[in-house]
């Protein structure tokens, strides 16, 4: 479903009559594509506090040059030295001057460390870069975004800040992701084909976010596997096709779904990820088992099943990595989909708990995407008036499109993302829902 205001608001016309009636101003994104693969412009490095981060060489691996005395495309603000109020002082005094001259669809990444808890004085200090990062999120505009990256070792954070300072994170705002000290360094990958040699098989793929997420995994190498159920023969094999990739089709709430995947990858999995959702909305009281049971069955029960049947069958590859597809319903709560929000959520705890025990046992990471409003067939079917909302509730003032939660789950499955673990990264334009 087009979004004819976002399309009306670029026209003049369409410019003048909105600012005039104080409507939302969204800005075209500029996301990644063959001939923008970078952001247009340079990178300012500062710093509030006293850093021990060695940022200057991973920063300069980036490929972003520096930026000139009036404009820049990228500020990143290491605040991780930052201990008390004095320190935060210096946050305003680096960035006041500078954040008129952040271009437009530009990025700010603010550094900060995790919180201390034998210091509640940096513990304060460091939280309450979490509150000035989403609150700028909320006022910069144009397109452009601000994230929160709290991590120890920069060089483990390289694969997060290269995804952040660049055009794919075009709908990733307001978030905070907390880096690691990261594992064994990852071996050197090909900058274009990062995934090339590994298996990604994506649930749901035969159509919407999850046709995206096994379109852009190919384009970085991998070979994918497109499963949806036999009723999407079609779609699935129409994906597969263009990719280049193999179609399973299958009903992943199958009791056997574990057993029939592994059967079907002989030599192993490296990528898995949880796509396939559906809805039956309806509030609790008018709600009956059979609208809740098989979301909680698609959404959730069947996500544990496979992870625990594919981890116990060894199928996934050490080095691998697990996405699951949460949404902010599962963070925020919506109206009418207690069902669905309860199966997101449950996303989240499963992600928290087992990412520590999958690393340490099974070398596998495990991480979740939320997604807000993303322009799908899922989203086209809610009634206008709760999708103009939808879309427009948001920093960004628009939905985002399937390839931006693609994007998403490509950096969490980069061979250098060993150190983001069990994070819920949230693709949603910085939603005004929920956290
Ligand atoms: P979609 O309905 O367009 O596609 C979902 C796909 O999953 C379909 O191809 C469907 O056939 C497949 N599927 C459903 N049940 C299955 C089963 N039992 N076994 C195998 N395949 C099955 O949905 P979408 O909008 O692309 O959403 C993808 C994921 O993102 C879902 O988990 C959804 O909950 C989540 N999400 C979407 C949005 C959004 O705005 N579109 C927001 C938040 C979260």
């Amino acid at each position: 479903m087009a979004d004819r205001y976002l399309s009306f608001t670029a026209t003049g016309p369409g410019r003048f009559l909105t600012r005039r009636l104080g409507l939302p101003q969204p800005a075209a994104l500029a996301r990644w594509s063959p001939e923008r693969p970078a952001l247009d412009g340079g990178l300012r490095h500062l710093t509030a506090g006293r850093s021990g981060l060695d940022l200057a060489p991973v920063l300069a691996r980036t490929g972003i040059g520096p930026a000139g005395s009036d404009r820049a495309a990228a500020v990143v603000l290491d605040a991780s030295g930052v201990r008390d109020v004095e320190g935060l002082a210096e946050v305003h005094a680096a960035l006041h001057p500078v954040v008129r001259s952040v271009t437009a669809n530009g990025r700010v990444v603010v550094l900060g460390a995790p919180l201390d808890p034998a210091d509640h004085h940096q513990a304060a200090a460091q939280q309450a870069l979490e509150g000035f990062t989403r609150s700028l999120g909320k006022e910069i505009g144009r397109g452009r975004t601000v994230n929160l990256v709290r991590l120890t070792d920069a060089p483990a954070a390289e694969s997060t800040l290269r995804f952040l300072l660049s055009p794919k994170s075009a709908y990733v705002s307001g978030q905070v992701i907390e880096v690691g000290a990261g594992e064994e360094p990852a071996a050197p990958v090909d900058g274009n084909r990062p995934l090339a040699g590994r298996t990604a098989l994506v649930t749901g793929a035969a159509r919407g976010i999850g046709e995206a997420v096994a379109e852009t995994l190919a384009r970085d190498g991998a070979r994918v596997v497109v499963l949806d159920v036999p009723q999407a023969e079609q779609d699935a094999r129409r994906v597969a096709d263009r990719l280049g990739g193999t179609a399973l089709l299958l009903d992943i709430t199958a009791a056997d779904a574990g057993a029939r995947i592994a059967e079907a990858l002989p030599d192993g999995l490296d990528l898995l990820v949880h796509n396939a959702g559906i809805t039956r909305d309806r509030r609790l009281v008018n709600m009956p088992a059979e609208r809740w049971i098989p979301v909680l069955e698609v959404n959730l029960a069947s996500v544990l099943r496979t992870t625990d049947a594919l981890l116990k069958a060894g199928t996934l590859n050490r080095g691998g990595r697990i996405v699951a597809t949460a949404s902010i319903a599962g963070i925020a709560g919506n109206a009418g989909q207690t069902n669905y929000g309860a199966s997101k959520a449950g996303v989240v705890g499963l992600v928290r708990s087992l990412a520590p025990r999958a690393l340490a046992e099974h070398g596998v990471t495990v991480n979740a995407v939320a997604p807000g409003f993303i322009e799908t067939k899922m989203t086209a079917a809610v009634p206008l008036f709760i999708r103009e909302a939808g879309r427009r509730m948001n920093s960004l003032a628009q939905g985002g499109l399937p390839v931006d939660v693609a994007e998403t789950t490509a950096w969490l499955a980069h061979p250098a993302s060993g150190a983001v673990n069990g994070q819920v990264v949230r693709v949603c334009g910085q939603s005004l829902l929920g956290a």
